[in-house]
């Protein structure tokens, strides 16, 4: 789903331009504004996106929520989407971590994993499922010739997967645990994602891999064009791989003027302050080894 650009992308950047928007009229009531938006980003009395218009806007207001750099709230609160808007209404970094949220009304409590015979299956003679299976987990369907699996004694090693000449038998996994490399997300009570942060480390991959849009991370936009509109000098530090977003026509001229359009003082690229550490670095080490510390580390 990576670099498919999907109706996930089309409500991220929707809730990103109406929290800028606000960002910049000074003049516009947050409180009174946060409330009407996810009307104004789901219009009318159907479903957008999914079908059920309440659950869109509820997520809609959530995700605002975090857009806002604000705390999720759980469904089981009873509090207006504004609510804490005093703390984040503000010219300064404002965040409440963590920073990768399972909005949980959203997941779609996708199945861990399970390995699921198609209706691909064509009930061939070989059967070769069942004679890899070490759980002798796979049973034969009498009737239609067909593979059903045991899901009692199945271990989900996907060894029936891999042999069947049809490719009707699935592995599933759910995305988001299956993009953690940290191996971070398990299952709520309601077997709704879960995420251990202890060992997260906010890469996001869960969040562009989930198919429900269901995981989102909270942003500072809102702070930094109020510091834009402060009269602050706030400086863009834009990394090169903004080529790969834009394209090929957004040269890094044209980046530079749209970013100083919209207020930044300037743009730097954004290596500049790795440059600006690796001096600061060498300076401490002249000075602190080996005297004071046996030996410096980096990464
Ligand atoms: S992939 Fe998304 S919808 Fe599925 S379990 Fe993970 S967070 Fe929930
Ligand atoms: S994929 Fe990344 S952000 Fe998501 S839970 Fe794992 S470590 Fe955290």
């Amino acid at each position: 789903m990576r670099g498919v650009e999907t109706r996930i992308q089309e409500i991220r950047h929707k809730i990103f331009t109406e929290v800028a928007r606000m960002a910049y009229h000074t003049e516009w009531p947050v409180k009174d504004r946060m409330e009407a938006l996810p009307y104004k980003i789901i219009p009318g009395e159907k479903g957008n996106f999914r079908n059920d218009v309440f659950l869109e806007r509820a997520i809609v207001g959530e995700r605002l929520r975090l857009a806002m750099g604000l705390p999720y709230r759980s469904a089981a609160e009873h509090s207006p989407i504004s609510d804490g808007i005093e703390a984040a209404d503000k010219d300064e970094t404002y965040y409440t971590p963590p920073l990768i949220n399972v909005i949980k009304f959203a997941c779609n409590a996708c199945p861990e994993k399970r390995v699921h015979v198609t209706d691909g299956c064509q009930g061939c003679l070989a059967h070769p499922c069942m004679e890899v299976c070490p759980k002798d987990a796979i049973l034969l369907d009498r009737t239609t010739g067909k593979s059903v699996i045991d899901q009692e004694k199945c271990i989900k090693c996907g060894r029936c997967a891999s042999v069947c000449s049809y490719n009707a038998i699935i592995v599933q996994e759910r995305p988001c645990a299956k993009a953690c490399g940290m191996d971070a997300i398990s299952s709520d009570e309601n077997g709704k994602a879960n995420i251990d942060y202890d060992k997260c480390v906010s890469c996001g991959q869960c969040l562009v891999n989930c198919p429900f849009g269901a995981i989102a991370d909270k942003s500072q936009i809102f702070q930094t064009i109020r510091a834009i509109q402060s009269g602050e000098k706030v400086y863009a530090a834009v990394a090169p791989a903004f080529v790969g977003q834009f394209g090929p026509k957004v040269t890094p001229g044209k980046l530079r003027a749209a970013m100083k359009a919209l207020g930044f003082a300037d743009v730097f690229e954004v290596a500049i302050g790795a440059d600006l550490c690796a001096k600061q670095e060498a300076e401490d080490f002249l000075k602190e080894v080996p005297d004071e510390l046996p030996f410096m580390a980096t990464s």
